[in-house]
């Protein structure tokens, strides 16, 4: 289980658990889950840290050089 902190339109926050990512972006993906402040179906996860409930999931891809990458096909470039 997974939860992530998801994000309407409207800037409401809330929390919802997932069984992993996939399920998560399916769910974002059919508009399954609706804000409960507004009814929003057009969420997205939000910045904060996932939980992560006894399971280890692939480390995000992190740009060594985040700060001043020079290299011009790195998929972290802003
Ligand atoms: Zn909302």
């Amino acid at each position: 289980m997974i939860t992530y902190t998801l994000v309407c339109p409207k800037d409401h926050e809330f929390s919802q658990t997932f069984d992993n990512f996939d399920d998560c972006q399916a769910q974002l993906a059919a508009e399954a889950i609706k804000c409960p402040s507004c009814g929003s179906t057009n969420l997205v996860k939000g910045l904060s840290a996932p939980n992560i409930g006894g399971q280890s999931l692939a480390p995000t891809p992190q740009c060594p050089a985040a700060a001043g990458c020079g290299n011009g096909g790195c998929a972290l470039k802003q």
